[in-house]
C-alpha cells in the first residue's frame, strides 16, 4: 500500500484523487453537510427578509474593517481597563512563542484547548508539545482529530469526515474501552476523560468568535460547554484571535452571534454563549485569574492592500460555504490540504500561505456562485476565487505546456484567421483521438475530463449556409 500523501496545499491533485475514490468517505461528508444544509434553512426561516439580515452583518463587518486601527485601539483600551492583558503578534511563529512564554511563567504542563481554528492556522499544539506543554483538544470534534493525529476537516465540524463506527473504533484503541459506535456512550467517554483533564490543567487556551470593541469583552459560541471549562477553570485564560473578529458593539455582536449560529450549525442560538469581559474580579467565584487576548495578524494584513481580496477580512467562520460547495462536498477538508478548506479556504490560503504553494486551491471551485449565495456576511466568494486565478497566472505559476496553450487559445479568439484555421485543424485530426462515444482521448485534458468531438459540419460552415441560402 502506498503512503498517504501529505496534508499540503501544493499536494492538493494528489489529495483530490487520493479522496475521490473513497466511497465511505465521500458518503460521510455528503450525510453531514446537507443536515447541516437542511438545518440552516430551516434556522433561517424565522426571518421574513434573511437578506436584509445578511446585508447588516456585511455592513457590521465592513465598519469594522474600514475603521480598524480606531476599533482596535478601542478595543485594547476597554479590555485593558477591566484587566484583561492585550498583546500584539505579527505571525504565528511569535504567537506560538507569546503563548508558550504566559503558560511557562504560569508553571503550566497542561493546556486545555478550545477549538479554535486560529490555533490550528498556527500549529500551536505542536508548538506547545515541542516545549514540554500537554495540549488537550477539549471540543469533542477535535479531541477525535487530536487521538486520531489528524487535522480538522472543517470549520464547525472538525471530525465531520468520521463515521461513528470510525470514532468507535479509535475511542476503543486509544481510551482502553469496548468497541461501541453508540453516540451517547462514545460522548460520556469523552466527557469522563476531559472532566478529569479539566481539573488538572493550568491553563485554558481558546479562540475569539468576536471581540467588542467598546467593552472590551470577548465572545465565544458553542455547544457543549468546554469552552466555558477551559476558559474558567484554569489560572490563566488565554485567548487568541484574528484582528478581523472585532465587532463594535455588544448590539453587533448579537448580530453577529445570531447569524452565526443559523448558517453554522443551524440554530437559532448556540447552547452557550460565552462574553467574557476581563479576568475573575475580588468578588467573583469562578473565572481565571489572569487573561490574555493575543491579537495576531499572519499575514492578514496583506488582504487590506487587495481591493478585491479585502472583504475576505470579513468572514465569520460559519462554514456554510464548505457546506454547500459541490468540490467540499466530494473531497472534504483534507482534499484541500490546508488548514482552511472549502471556497473560503480556497480564497485565504493562497494569501496566508503564499500563492506559490497554494496555487492549485483557486481551481478547487466549479465558480457555481452558491459559496456566494449562502455566506451569511455576502462575501463574494466566487468572484475572488476567480481573481485568485487571475493572480496565479499573473505569477506564471502554472505549467509551462497549460501556459502555452491557452496563449495559443488567446491568439487564435483574437484572430478570425487563426480561429478559421485552427477550427479546420480540430476537425481533421480530431477523428485520430476519437474515442467512439462522440469524445476524444487528449493528452492530460482527457485525464479528468471530456473533449466533444468538434461538430460536423461546424457551426460556422451551417452559419455561412443558411445566410447564402437566405440572399439566395
Ligand atoms: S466565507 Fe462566509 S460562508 Fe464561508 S465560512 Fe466565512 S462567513 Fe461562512
Amino acid at each position: 500500500m502506498s503512503a498517504p500523501v501529505e496534508l499540503r496545499p501544493e499536494n492538493l491533485r494528489a489529495l483530490v484523487h487520493e479522496r475521490i475514490g473513497n466511497a465511505t468517505l465521500r458518503g460521510n461528508i455528503m450525510r453531514a453537510t446537507r443536515t447541516s444544509l437542511d438545518k440552516r434553512l430551516h434556522a433561517i426561516d424565522d426571518y421574513e427578509d434573511w437578506e436584509a439580515m445578511r446585508d447588516a452583518a456585511h455592513g457590521i463587518k465592513r465598519l469594522v474593517l474600514d475603521n480598524l486601527a480606531h476599533y482596535l485601539e478601542t478595543f485594547e483600551r476597554n479590555a485593558t481597563a477591566r484587566g484583561t492583558r492585550v498583546v500584539y503578534a505579527r505571525d504565528g511563529a511569535e504567537a506560538c512563542a507569546i503563548i508558550v512564554d504566559i503558560i511557562h511563567r504560569a508553571g503550566g504542563r497542561v493546556a486545555v484547548k478550545a477549538k479554535s481554528m486560529t490555533s490550528e492556522e498556527i500549529g500551536l499544539g505542536h508548538a506547545l508539545a515541542r516545549e514540554g506543554i500537554e495540549p488537550i483538544e477539549t471540543d469533542l470534534g477535535e479531541y477525535i482529530v487530536q487521538l486520531a493525529g489528524e487535522m480538522p476537516s472543517h470549520i464547525t465540524a472538525p471530525a465531520l469526515h468520521k463515521s461513528r463506527e470510525e470514532i468507535g473504533r479509535l475511542f476503543a484503541e486509544h481510551l482502553g474501552i469496548a468497541y461501541t459506535s453508540d453516540p451517547e456512550t462514545l460522548t460520556a467517554v469523552a466527557r469522563r476523560v476531559l472532566r478529569e483533564k479539566f481539573l488538572h490543567a493550568d491553563v485554558g487556551i481558546s479562540g475569539v468568535n468576536a471581540a467588542v470593541a467598546d467593552t472590551g469583552a470577548i465572545a465565544i459560541v458553542e455547544n457543549e460547554g468546554n469552552a466555558r471549562m477551559s476558559t474558567t477553570l484554569p489560572r490563566v485564560h488565554i485567548a487568541l484571535m484574528g484582528f478581523e473578529k472585532l465587532v463594535p458593539d455588544m448590539r453587533s455582536l448579537t448580530h453577529i452571534v445570531n447569524i452565526l449560529a443559523r448558517s453554522a450549525t443551524g440554530q437559532r442560538i448556540s447552547c452557550y454563549t460565552n462574553i467574557i469581559a476581563g479576568p475573575r474580579k475580588a468578588d467573583e467565584l469562578d473565572g481565571p485569574e489572569e487573561l490574555v487576548v493575543v491579537v495576531m495578524d499572519n499575514g492578514r494584513a496583506r488582504f487590506l492592500d487587495d481591493a478585491r481580496l479585502r472583504e475576505a477580512l470579513l468572514c465569520i467562520r460559519c462554514g456554510a460555504c464548505m457546506n454547500t460547495c459541490p468540490v467540499y462536498q466530494t473531497v472534504g477538508g483534507h482534499g484541500y490540504g490546508s488548514i482552511y478548506a472549502g471556497p473560503i479556504g480556497s480564497v485565504i490560503t493562497p494569501v496566508l500561505q503564499g500563492m506559490e504553494r497554494a496555487k492549485a486551491m483557486p481551481y478547487a471551485s466549479s465558480l457555481c456562485g452558491a459559496c456566494s449565495d449562502i455566506c451569511p456576511v455576502k462575501i463574494d466568494l466566487h468572484h475572488m476565487l476567480l481573481w485568485q486565478r487571475h493572480r496565479a497566472v499573473e505569477g506564471k505559476l502554472g505549467h509551462w505546456f497549460e501556459r502555452l496553450a491557452m496563449r495559443g487559445f488567446l491568439a487564435a479568439m483574437r484572430s478570425p484567421f487563426l480561429y478559421r484555421f485552427a477550427a479546420k485543424a480540430a476537425s481533421m485530426f480530431a477523428p485520430l483521438f476519437h474515442k467512439g462515444d462522440g469524445t476524444t482521448r487528449l493528452p492530460l485534458w482527457s485525464r479528468s475530463r471530456d473533449f466533444r468531438m468538434p461538430a460536423e459540419p461546424s457551426f460556422r460552415d451551417q452559419w455561412k449556409e443558411r445566410t447564402h441560402e437566405r440572399k439566395g
